[in-house]
């Protein structure tokens, strides 16, 4: 069986898809931007989950049986989209999902303020003694990312860490046992608070703040609207500000390569992960949902991916044999 197939991120997804690859004979070329592989499970699963030397040695069977790994390589910018789907007989797209979106209130340029993946991959990769967020830290949103940055920062040092969420208790994204947790860490929840304005000469110094209130019925609902009361507003002081509302789901693969797309979510085949390009596949994070991104979800879908680009690629083989022998 030979067929040679492009992987582009090095993430979960890409892993599963490059080992699965391997095994059945194809090769197997992994392009990621950043310096190691592994993706969050490297640089975003905050250690006490996921050690780094689990990630690098889960990183380096996938290696062992045979994936070439480019690394600093961001497809896009370093290299072009058409010229790997060109060169390859399939391309497996696994970027997962993108930056954490700013707050777009004014004061987000001061120093002190943080994007939670980049405090996460700090704590991962960088020496903890050089990470200093000070001793007051407000974390913005309340899902699985704001848990773990929060809860980082109280590793790291700071007394006073406060999660702001514009809903109430009943509409926060992160799971229970994650709220359990990070109350059992000293974190503090200011419910139905809204930050307006980040306030420091060059450094962070305080946080405006304003109450919400939910549209009447909707205290529960996380995509209801919510109000901020002008009238009530207060100055919380802060050393440290950690944006950590979402991440943004990229949508210029889907452009570069004419691959039909819902919003910034590519349509795919759900048997076999192919999108409307015939031979470009999607996995992982890009494809899920709010809510559903996890590293069991993408590794399934890489080696469903790679299952059935092996199928085409040996049907395709064997009816051009039969071709010869007829
Ligand atoms: C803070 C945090 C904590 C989490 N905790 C858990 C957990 O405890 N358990 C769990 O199951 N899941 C967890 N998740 C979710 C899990 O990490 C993801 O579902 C999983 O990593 C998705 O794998 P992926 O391969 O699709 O994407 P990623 O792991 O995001 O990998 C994508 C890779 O693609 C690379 N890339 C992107 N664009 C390009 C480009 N143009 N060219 C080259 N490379 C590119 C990126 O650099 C990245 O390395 C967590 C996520 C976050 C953010």
């Amino acid at each position: 069986m030979s067929g040679r197939v492009a992987i582009v991120g090095g993430g979960p997804a890409a892993l599963s898809a490059a080992a699965e690859l391997r095994r059945h004979g194809c090769s197997a070329d992994i392009y990621e931007a950043q310096p190691s592989l592994g993706g969050l499970d490297t640089y975003g699963i905050v250690s006490y989950r996921e050690p780094l030397p689990v990630s690098a040695w889960e990183t380096s069977l996938v290696l062992q049986l045979g994936a070439v790994a480019h690394l600093n390589t961001r497809v896009g910018q370093d290299i072009g989209w058409r010229a790997l789907e060109q060169n390859y007989d399939a391309l497996i797209i696994a970027t997962g999902l993108g930056r954490v979106p700013r707050l777009n209130i004014p004061g987000e340029q001061l120093t002190g303020v943080w994007d939670a993946l980049d405090i996460i991959a700090l704590t991962k990769t960088g020496h903890l003694d050089d990470i200093d967020l000070g001793a007051r830290v407000a974390v913005i949103g309340a899902g699985n990312t704001a848990i773990d940055a929060a809860t980082c920062a109280r590793r790291l040092g700071a007394e006073r860490v406060s999660i702001l969420y514009r809903r109430g208790e009943a509409a926060m994204p992160a799971y229970s046992y994650e709220y359990a947790f990070a109350k059992q860490d000293g974190i503090v929840f200011e419910w139905w608070t809204q930050a307006v304005e980040i306030v420091g000469q060059h450094h962070v110094e305080a946080l405006r703040c304003q109450h919400t209130l939910p549209l009447p019925g909707h205290a529960d609902d996380r995509m209801a609207p919510v109000s901020t009361q002008d009238d009530v507003e207060w100055l919380m002081p802060v050393d440290a500000v950690i944006r950590a509302i979402g991440q943004i789901k990229p949508q210029g693969p889907w452009d570069a390569l004419q691959v039909a797309h819902h919003g910034p979510v590519p349509r795919v085949d759900p048997k076999t992960c192919e999108t409307s390009a015939p031979g470009i596949y999607a996995v992982g994070d890009c494809l899920a949902p709010p809510g559903e991104a996890t590293v069991v979800n993408a590794v399934a879908q890489g080696k469903k991916a790679a299952a059935a680009i092996v199928n085409k690629l040996w049907e395709a083989q064997h009816t051009a044999c039969q071709g010869k022998e007829e």
